[in-house]
């Protein structure tokens, strides 16, 4: 099966004419589809809180930022672009009650409308564009004349009518430049959810932690275990972006190609490709979503313990130092 895939021609920016967008969060994804949306002829509004960087940044940016309440009260097309965690509050307690009885309900990413945290009202349809990069590279590639491709997802029920707009406001942040595949809110959320748990983030992660953690309990020096465990990963990763595995085993040495094809294996085994279905079947089930958003409900003590532990670590040590002497790393420290 290929996904369905949209480009320009496929979208008509007529559908939002007449139609009042309320970009809700004026962060990453917020600041970018809000502009780009703008400088497509789009009709936008703001609903920002004041009083940090962000409500800030969208009156620099020639934007009157309102209450999120005020801001669905005029909308057409809501879009939520507030972190996930806080989706739910906001949306029962500010978005819902002001919501106009055949507004569309949008997002970029499905979590909160897929596991039932976002219930839109009767005759409200639901619908998700999720430009697949960061806001600031949707920005960028929109103002070069690009776009950075994107997903398209209609909620249950959703009319046809849903899905122009829907194309239109992809095409108006630059997707359909890009392409933009079709796909559903249950795909979306539990794909990216997998694949920031099992590769992007949690595997990544821990497969460094690991690798650093063998090198330095073996007696080698923890500048070394910095450069091949962790450091080192960014060339190779590079040369997946460009050209896929095959690239980088055409990039690296015959010994490199050949320790990949005979010691890969042994690392990611057949147990861990058994737990990477069982974290699946958490997503899929629901428990992961249960167990994050009842983290936040306590405050998040395991999360935050968790930011603190890693904090501590001793390559997040080295690597502050390493990075300092390497002048054209653009090394940030949060
Ligand atoms: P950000 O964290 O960058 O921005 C969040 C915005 O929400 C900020 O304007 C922030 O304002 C506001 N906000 C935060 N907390 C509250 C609160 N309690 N009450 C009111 N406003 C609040 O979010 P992202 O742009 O990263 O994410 C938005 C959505 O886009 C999410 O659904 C995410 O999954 C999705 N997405 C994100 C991508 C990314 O690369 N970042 C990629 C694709 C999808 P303030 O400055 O005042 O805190
Ligand atoms: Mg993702």
């Amino acid at each position: 099966m290929t996904a369905k895939i949209y480009y320009d021609n496929d979208a008509d920016l007529s559908h939002l004419k007449d139609k009042t967008i309320a970009i809700l969060g004026y962060g990453s994804q917020g600041h970018a589809q809000a502009q780009n949306l703008r400088d497509s002829g789009c009709t936008v509004i703001i609903g920002q809180r004041p009083g940090g960087a962000n409500y800030d940044l969208a009156k620099s940016h020639k934007f009157e930022p309102m209450s999120v309440e005020d801001a669905v009260k005029k909308a057409d097309v809501v879009n939520i672009l507030l972190p996930d965690e806080v989706q739910g509050d906001i949306y029962r307690n500010s978005i819902r009650p002001n919501l106009k009885p055949s507004a569309v309900l949008m997002c970029s990413h499905g979590f909160n409308i897929h596991f039932g945290q976002v219930e839109p009202p009767k005759g409200v349809d639901t619908l998700l564009v999720a430009p697949k990069g960061p806001g600031h590279l949707v920005r960028s590639e929109f103002v070069k004349g690009g776009g950075v491709p994107s997903l398209i997802a209609l909620g249950e029920g959703a009319s046809e009518k849903t899905r122009q707009i829907g194309l239109a406001y992809a095409k108006g942040i630059g997707g359909t430049r890009g392409g933009v595949i079709e796909t559903t809110f249950a795909e979306e959320t539990e794909t990216d959810l997998f694949g920031e748990q099992v590769v992007l983030c949690g595997g990544v992660s821990e497969l460094v932690k690991a690798a650093f953690d063998t090198l330095v309990e073996a007696g080698y020096q923890p500048e070394m275990a910095y450069f091949e465990c962790m450091h080192e990963l960014k060339l190779i990763v590079d040369l997946f972006y460009q050209g896929g595995l095959n690239y980088m085993r055409y990039s690296v040495s015959n010994t490199a190609e050949f320790g990949d094809y005979t010691r890969g294996p042994r690392i990611i085994t057949q147990e861990t490709r058994a737990t990477m279905k069982k974290i699946l079947y958490e997503i899929q089930s629901g428990q992961f979503a249960r167990e994050w958003i009842l983290e936040n409900r306590a405050g998040a003590p395991a999360f935050k313990a968790s930011r603190r532990r890693d904090r501590g670590l001793l390559i997040e040590q080295v690597g502050r130092r390493l990075r300092k002497l390497m002048t054209w790393i653009d090394s940030k420290e949060v």
